[in-house]
């Protein structure tokens, strides 16, 4: 949903101011799958609407639901990208995992999306519209949605301005109204990306997928670490963090006897220490099982780790991701999708 070309339409049609506001509370507010239901509207202003600005742009391929509440639906782009959007419940509150890509460049080892290869950036307009799609669902429960994180498929840092403005539109209090504390960008360690965000306004929440104490173990996990090594990650959430004085959440996915050893747990202590004293929360991740060679701890390895972390004061919780039966836990996204979407462009372009 392109907001900006809808106000161009009402902008050309010479439509009074008001029309404006109408049309942002169509889409964010009554959350209007259609221009149709925009009732307030005159219908020819409809019709230009649908036509110049389309409230849907994203195909809806499919929609599962899960056996804990978690709904996961698959989309593709106009132009035959595919994405995945999650909605996650936790008791009556609801939170939405967004993608900011179709696939993604990176690469990390753990990672289903990483393995699919990098399609393209989402427009805002394509991140706005996964938003409203999960507040059409949550409003089917009664709910609204508290919580917007941006860690489905892709790197949203490098994907820094569209992010940024669909943060804008997400957090407008004349229209979905979100806080902007309430909205969470996950990050591989993008620095350039980092950088920037601790430049802009918007008090957004950053978190960091370390998943590995040093940079030999790292790099094999994940290839960006090549490029952007530790201590540079490290002095890039430094001053972040002196220019944002806000908490830095630290993202670790335990593979067993891989990043699970409390030596480990040790050096991750160390390195919190050194450059984030005080002011970062580790956030453990069960590894939710990919094609990659790899496997998640065991619960008494995950309870050493745990207690090595408390141990040394690093405030950290155990995080167990939802959706695993319908692939939409972190790091399980849009395998299928990627592959049909393949198959459907090269027919495309090969008519038999
Ligand atoms: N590119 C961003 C956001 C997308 S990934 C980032 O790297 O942060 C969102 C989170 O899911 C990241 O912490 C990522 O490392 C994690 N993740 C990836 N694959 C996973 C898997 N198989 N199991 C559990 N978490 C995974």
């Amino acid at each position: 949903m392109d907001l900006e070309a809808a106000y161009t339409v009402l902008r050309e049609r010479g439509a009074p101011a008001y029309r404006v506001e109408q049309v942002r509370h169509a889409v964010t507010r009554d959350l209007i799958a259609s221009w149709d239901e925009a009732t307030t509207l005159p219908k020819d202003l409809r019709a230009a609407l649908a036509d110049a600005a389309p409230a849907t742009e994203l195909v809806l391929d499919g929609q599962q639901e899960s056996r804990d509440g978690t709904v996961k639906a698959r989309f593709a782009t106009a132009d035959g990208f595919p994405l995945e959007t999650v909605l996650m419940r936790h008791g009556d509150r609801h939170a939405v995992c967004l993608s900011s890509q179709s696939g993604c460049a990176l690469a990390c080892a753990f990672c289903a999306t990483g393995a699919m290869g990098f399609g393209r950036s989402l427009t805002r307009g394509e991140i706005l519209e996964q938003l409203l799609w999960a507040a059409r669902v949550a409003r089917g429960r009664d709910a609204r949605i508290r919580n917007v994180v941006m860690m489905g498929m892709g790197e949203p840092l490098q994907n820094l301005d569209e992010v940024l403005g669909f943060c804008g539109l997400a957090n407008d209090p004349d229209g979905f109204g979100l806080g902007a504390r309430s909205i969470a960008i996950s990050t591989a360690g993008w620095i350039p990306g980092i950088d920037a965000l601790a430049a802009q306004p918007l008090q957004l929440k950053l978190a960091i997928s370390l998943h590995a104490p040093d940079d030999a173990l790292r790099e094999r996990l994940m290839p960006v670490n090549r490029r952007y090594p530790l201590d540079q990650l490290m002095a890039a959430l430094r001053r972040y963090r002196a220019a944002t004085r806000r908490r830095v959440y630290v993202e670790y996915l335990l593979l067993e006897g891989v990043n699970d050893r409390a030596e480990q747990a040790d050096r991750l202590a160390d390195l919190l220490h050194e450059h984030l004293p005080g002011g970062c929360h580790v956030n453990l991740i069960w590894y939710n099982p990919t094609a990659a060679d790899l496997e998640a701890s065991s619960p008494e390895r995950v309870e050493r780790f745990r207690a090595a972390l408390d141990r040394r004061r690093i405030p950290q919780t155990l995080r167990r991701s939802k959706g695993a039966d319908i692939d939409a836990a972190c790091g399980q996204l849009a395998v299928r999708g990627a592959q049909e979407a393949r198959q459907r462009r090269r027919a495309e372009r090969e008519p038999a």
